[in-house]
C-alpha cells in the first residue's frame, strides 16, 4: 500500500514504530497532489515548504516521545476555516487575497496535536452549493468520474480523500455539506450536533446551522477527529458545555437490538434505483447484525428545503454585509464615492450564486415580508424539530439516502438552480432539526459511482451514529474500494 492511501491509525501507528516519518509521507502526499490536482482541482492553495516545515517539527515530537494521535499527520481544510497566515477565500474573489490573523479554534486544536497542514480545499463559494461548481477558482471534479461533480460544498475536501491527496480533512454542514460530498467521493462525513464543534474562526454562511466536521476514509477516523476538535469554546457562544466522550470507545460491531427507524417520506418515487438498491441492501445487513426496525413519519419533511432557503440565505445575507471594500474583502479600483465603491466592490467580489442568496435573504428580512417568510419558517424549522424528537422516542437512529441520486454531471444542474437545492433533501432537516447525522459508503451505482447511506442521530449522540455506522463498515466492503485515477 502506498504512504497516501493510509488512514489516520494506520499512519498513527506507523509513525509511533518509527517505520516512516512525517517528513516522509507529507512529501508522498504534496507528491500525490502535484500528480492529480491538474485533473481534481481538490485544492485552492498548497503549501509545500509550511506543511515540511510542520512535519520535522512533528519528527522531533515523535522522537521526543509526546505524540498525540494526529502528530504528524498530513491533512487538509476546506478554505472555510481561517488559517492563520495562510490565505483564506471560501472560494471567493473577494477574499482572493485575505490572510487571516488567527486560527479558527477547530483547526488550532489539530496544530496543537502537531497536524501537518498541507493546503486549503475547494468548495462552493461561501459554502453555498450542492456540487463545488460555484468556487471562483473552477470546479472541483469527482475522483471516481472527472466528468461528475464531488458534491458540495465541501467537494474539495471529499475529493482529496478519494484522490488520496490528504489523509484527513475537515469540512463544514450547513445543509448537508459534509455528508453529501462524502456519499459521492465514497467517504466517511460526519456532521455533529449544532454546538458540538467550535464555529470561531470559520467563515459564516448561515451562523444557526453551520457545523464543523470530518471528511474521512472510514468510521475509525470520524471518530478520531470529532474527538480531536469537539468541545466548549469560550469563543464560540453557541457551542455548548458538555464533555466530550472518548468517541472510540464507540468503535464496536454491534447493533443487536438497535432500534433503527425509516422514515416513509425518505424513501419516496424518485430515489434513483441504484441508491434505492444500496439503501435495500444495507437495511438487509443491519437485520442480518440484529438491528430492529421499525417504520417512522417525520411529517414536515416535504417543507424543509423552503424553510431552509429563506432561514439561511437571511442569514447569509446579514453575515455577508461585512464584505464591504472596507473592513474585509475585494476593493474596486474604479475611483468613486462610498456608497458606488461598497456597491461595486460586491458586485466585482461576489459570484451568482452568493448574490442570488443575498437578494433572496435581504427580501425575506425586509419589512412587510418578515413575518410571512422568515418568522414563518422559523415556526416551521420548530415543526422539523419536533418531528425529530418524537421519532427519536421510539428510535435510536434513523437510516435514510444522503442524496436521491449518485454524482451527477459538471453543468447538469448549474442552469437550474431549484433542481440543484432539492437534491438536499434528506440532508437539510438534519441541520433544521440541529441534530446529528453520519455518511458511510454503502453501494456502487451501475456507472461506477459511490453511494452513501446517512444515520441520523439524537442530538449529542455521536456515539450511536458512530457505533452504527462502524459496525456497517465492518460487515460491508464498500469503504475499501477506491477511485482509480
Ligand atoms: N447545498 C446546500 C446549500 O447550498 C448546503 C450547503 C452547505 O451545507 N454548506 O446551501
Amino acid at each position: 500500500m502506498e504512504l497516501f492511501e493510509l488512514t489516520v491509525h494506520e499512519l498513527h501507528e506507523k509513525l509511533k514504530r518509527k517505520e516512516v516519518s512525517s517528513v516522509e509521507v507529507t512529501k508522498a502526499m504534496l507528491a500525490r497532489i502535484a500528480a492529480t490536482d491538474a485533473t481534481v482541482n481538490a485544492f485552492i492553495t498548497v503549501c509545500p515548504e509550511a506543511a515540511l516545515a510542520s512535519a520535522a517539527e512533528a519528527d522531533k515530537r515523535i522522537a521526543g516521545k509526546e505524540m498525540e494521535i494526529l502528530t504528524g499527520i498530513p491533512l487538509a481544510l476546506k478554505d472555510i476555516f481561517l488559517t492563520k497566515g495562510m490565505r483564506t477565500t471560501c472560494a471567493s474573489k473577494i477574499l482572493d487575497s485575505f490572510v487571516p490573523p488567527y486560527d479558527a479554534t477547530s483547526w488550532l486544536k489539530l496544530k496543537n496535536q502537531g497536524a501537518v497542514l498541507l493546503g486549503k480545499l475547494n468548495q462552493d463559494e461561501f459554502a453555498m452549493g450542492s456540487s463545488c461548481e460555484s468556487s471562483a477558482f473552477g470546479p472541483t471534479r469527482n475522483p471516481w468520474n472527472p466528468e461528475c461533480i464531488p458534491g458540495g460544498s465541501s467537494g474539495g475536501s471529499a475529493a482529496a480523500i478519494a484522490a488520496q491527496q490528504a489523509i484527513t480533512t475537515l469540512g463544514t454542514d450547513t445543509g448537508g455539506s459534509i455528508r453529501q460530498p462524502a456519499s459521492h467521493c465514497g467517504c466517511v462525513g460526519l456532521k455533529p450536533t449544532y454546538g458540538r464543534v467550535s464555529r470561531y474562526g470559520v467563515i459564516a454562511y448561515a451562523s444557526s446551522l453551520d457545523q464543523v466536521g470530518p471528511v474521512t476514509r472510514d468510521v475509525r477516523d470520524a471518530a478520531i477527529m470529532l474527538g480531536a476538535v469537539a468541545g466548549y469554546d469560550p469563543l464560540d457562544s453557541t457551542s455548548v458545555e458538555r464533555p466530550v466522550p472518548d468517541y472510540l470507545n464507540s468503535l464496536q460491531p454491534d447493533v443487536k437490538g438497535l432500534k433503527i427507524g425509516l422514515p416513509k417520506e425518505y424513501y419516496i418515487d424518485g430515489l434513483h434505483p441504484d441508491v434505492k438498491k444500496a439503501l435495500e441492501l444495507a437495511i438487509e445487513t443491519y437485520r442480518g447484525m440484529g438491528a430492529e426496525f421499525i417504520d417512522i413519519s417525520l411529517p414536515h419533511t416535504d417543507y424543509a428545503v423552503a424553510c431552509y432557503y429563506l432561514i439561511a440565505t437571511a442569514e447569509a445575507s446579514s453575515n455577508l454585509a461585512r464584505y464591504d471594500g472596507v473592513r474585509f474583502g475585494h476593493r474596486t479600483s474604479e475611483s468613486c464615492g462610498l456608497n458606488e465603491m461598497i456597491s461595486r466592490s460586491r458586485d466585482e467580489g461576489f459570484g451568482a450564486e452568493v448574490k442570488r442568496r443575498i437578494m433572496l435573504g435581504t427580501y425575506a428580512l425586509s419589512s412587510g415580508y418578515y413575518d410571512a417568510y422568515y418568522i414563518k419558517a422559523q415556526k416551521v424549522r420548530t415543526l422539523i424539530m419536533q418531528d425529530f424528537l418524537k421519532a427519536f422516542e421510539k428510535v435510536d437512529v434513523i437510516l435514510t439516502p444522503v442524496a436521491p441520486t449518485p454524482a451527477f454531471k459538471i453543468g447538469e444542474k448549474s442552469s437550474d438552480p431549484l433542481q440543484m437545492y432539492l437534491s438536499d433533501i434528506f440532508t437539510i432537516p438534519v441541520n433544521l432539526a440541529g441534530t446529528c447525522g453520519i455518511s458511510v459508503p454503502a453501494g456502487i451505482s451501475k456507472d461506477g459511482l459511490p453511494i452513501g447511506l446517512q444515520l441520523i442521530g439524537k442530538p449529542f449522540c455521536e456515539e450511536t451514529i458512530i457505533r452504527a455506522g462502524y459496525a456497517f463498515e465492518q460487515a460491508t466492503e464498500w469503504h475499501t474500494k477506491k477511485a482509480t485515477l
